[in-house]
C-alpha cells in the first residue's frame, strides 16, 4: 500500500495537476449580467448524438488524464485503481476542481454515481478488476437498466426474465428510460429470474455487456426535443453467471445499493449546484430588475420565498452527504433532500413564468426568455427520475411522520400470481 498524502500535500499534488492541464475559471466574482454569455437553462442534454460523440470523446480523454494521474479514484480500494484516501482528500479535490474550466463529464454520472459502487459491494473480485478500472479511468461507460413500461415506482413489479442455462443466464424482456444506455459500454440490470417467489424475493442483479448480440437500443424523444434516454430490448443476451451481482434472488439488496447512491448522486449534485442548474440567485434578481419588477413587493417577497428554499435544501443536503461521509446509513434525509430540490426547481419555474409571461413561450430571439423553456419542460423529468415526489412524500409519511405504512403490496404471494401492471 502506498504512502497517503497529507490532505494540505494532497491538494499541492492536485493544483499542480490542474496546473498542468486544465484552464482556470475567470474570476468568478464577476457579477452576473442580463443579456451576456449563455442563456441555455436546458436541464438535459439535448445535443445531436454526433456532438455528443464528439463531447464522449473530450469527456473520456479527461478521465483518463486524472486516471493516469493516480486522481481517478480518491476513496477506491487500491486492488481496483483507487487512491484509498479519505473523504477530506475528495472535498480538496473537488475545491481544485471547481476553481478551473473541465469538459462536461455527465456521461459518468450514473456509472459511476451508481454502477460502480453496486459492482464494488456485491460482484465478485475478478469482476470488479475487470470493469472499475476502466469505468473510473473513462474508458467504459455504464448504465442502470431498472425501470420497465410496468415497473418504475413499483420496481420489484419488474418482468424482465433471466433464466439459468448451465453456467450462463438468458435474459429476455424489456427495459425502459434508460438514461445513456446509447453509449453505455455496460448496464446493470435487474430480472425476475424466480417468478415462483414473492415480488421482492425473487429478484437477480447481473452485470451485462451492451454492445452484445440480444441487445437492441431504441431512443426516446423528449417534449424538450432531445433524446437522452432509451427502451432496451433484450431478445435471448447471454450473461456468465460470474457477472451475477450478489445471490441469485438477492438481486433486490443489489437494487436498493443502487437506489440508495443514485438518491445520494443526486442530493449531491443539489447540494453542489445550490440553485437546482440556476446557478445563483443573481440571475433571478437581474431578470426582476430588467423587467422593471425589482421595486414590486410581490415579486420581491417571491424571490425570497425561493431563495430561501433554495438555502434551506442546500443545508438539508449537505447535512445528509454529511452523515453518509461520516460512514453513517443515510436515513430518509436523501428522501427529503430530493423533494425539496425538485420542488425549489418547481418554484424557480412558476417564479419565471410569472416574471416572462408569454416569452416563456414565444420565441421572441430576446435572451434569457425563451430559453427557459427548457428549464420548465425538463423539471416533470426531473421530478420523476430518482423517486417520484408522492413515492418520496410517502417515504416521508412512513418514516419520518410514523404514518401508517401503505397498504396492499403483497410480499408474501408468489410473483407469477400478482395481477400485473
Ligand atoms: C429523466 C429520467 C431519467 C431516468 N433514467 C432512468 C435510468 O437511467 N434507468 C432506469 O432504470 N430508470 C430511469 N428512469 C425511470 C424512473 O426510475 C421511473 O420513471 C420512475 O421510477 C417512475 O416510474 P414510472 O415512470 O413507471 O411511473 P409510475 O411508477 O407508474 O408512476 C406513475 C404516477 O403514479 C404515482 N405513484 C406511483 N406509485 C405511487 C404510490 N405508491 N403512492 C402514490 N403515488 C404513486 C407516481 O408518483 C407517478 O405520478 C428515468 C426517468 C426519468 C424521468
Amino acid at each position: 500500500m502506498s504512502e497517503k498524502p497529507t490532505v494540505e500535500a494532497f491538494t499541492e499534488e492536485v493544483t499542480s495537476f490542474f496546473e498542468a492541464n486544465a484552464e482556470r475559471k475567470a474570476d468568478d466574482s464577476t457579477p452576473f449580467r442580463w443579456g451576456q454569455g449563455a442563456d441555455d437553462m436546458s436541464l438535459f442534454d439535448e445535443v445531436d448524438r454526433d456532438v455528443e460523440k464528439r463531447n464522449i470523446a473530450v469527456a473520456k480523454e479527461w478521465r483518463a488524464k486524472r486516471y493516469d494521474a493516480r486522481l481517478g479514484w480518491i476513496t477506491g480500494p487500491e486492488q481496483f485503481g483507487g487512491r484509498e484516501l479519505t473523504q477530506a482528500h475528495e472535498r480538496a479535490y473537488g475545491s481544485v476542481e471547481s476553481k478551473y474550466r473541465i469538459p462536461n463529464t455527465s456521461f459518468f454520472g450514473i456509472g459511476l454515481g451508481m454502477v460502480a459502487p453496486t459492482i464494488l459491494a456485491h460482484a465478485q473480485d475478478h469482476v470488479k478488476e475487470r470493469y472499475l478500472p476502466p469505468m473510473y479511468r473513462g474508458d467504459i461507460i455504464g448504465a442502470q437498466l431498472f425501470s420497465e413500461p410496468g415497473a418504475g415506482s413499483d420496481l420489484a413489479g419488474l418482468q424482465t426474465r433471466a433464466e439459468r442455462d448451465g453456467e450462463e443466464w438468458i435474459i429476455t424482456g424489456q427495459k425502459v428510460w434508460t438514461s445513456g444506455a446509447h453509449y453505455a459500454d455496460i448496464g446493470e440490470i435487474v430480472c425476475r429470474t424466480d417468478p415462483d417467489l414473492p415480488k421482492h424475493k425473487g429478484l437477480t442483479g447481473f452485470v451485462i455487456d451492451m454492445h452484445a448480440p440480444g441487445v437492441e437500443v431504441r431512443p426516446l424523444r423528449q417534449m424538450t426535443g432531445g433524446a437522452s434516454f432509451n427502451e432496451v430490448f433484450f431478445d435471448g443476451l447471454r450473461v456468465p453467471d460470474d457477472h451475477r451481482l450478489g445471490e441469485v434472488n438477492g438481486g433486490w439488496s443489489v437494487a436498493l445499493t443502487t437506489l440508495l447512491n443514485e438518491r445520494a448522486s443526486i442530493g449531491a449534485g443539489g447540494a453542489a449546484g445550490g440553485m437546482g442548474g440556476i446557478g445563483n440567485a443573481s440571475r433571478l434578481i437581474e431578470m426582476l430588475r430588467h423587467f422593471g419588477h425589482d421595486a414590486d413587493p410581490i415579486y420581491r417577497q417571491e424571490l425570497a420565498r425561493v431563495y430561501a428554499g433554495f438555502q434551506v435544501a442546500k443545508w438539508n443536503n449537505q447535512r445528509a452527504m454529511d452523515k453518509i461521509k461520516a460512514g453513517q446509513a443515510p436515513g430518509p434525509e436523501l428522501s427529503g433532500a430530493k423533494l425539496s430540490l425538485t420542488q425549489n426547481m418547481q418554484a424557480v419555474a412558476e417564479f419565471a413564468a410569472k416574471v416572462l409571461g408569454p416569452k416563456l413561450v414565444a420565441d421572441t430571439g430576446e435572451w434569457g426568455t425563451f430559453a427557459w423553456g427548457k428549464f420548465v419542460c425538463g423539471i416533470p423529468g426531473m421530478r420523476v427520475a430518482g423517486g417520484t415526489d408522492e413515492v418520496l412524500r410517502k417515504i416521508i409519511g412512513e418514516q419520518v411522520l410514523g404514518l401508517p405504512k401503505e397498504p396492499g403490496i403483497d410480499t408474501t404471494s408468489p410473483f407469477k400470481d400478482l395481477l400485473k401492471n
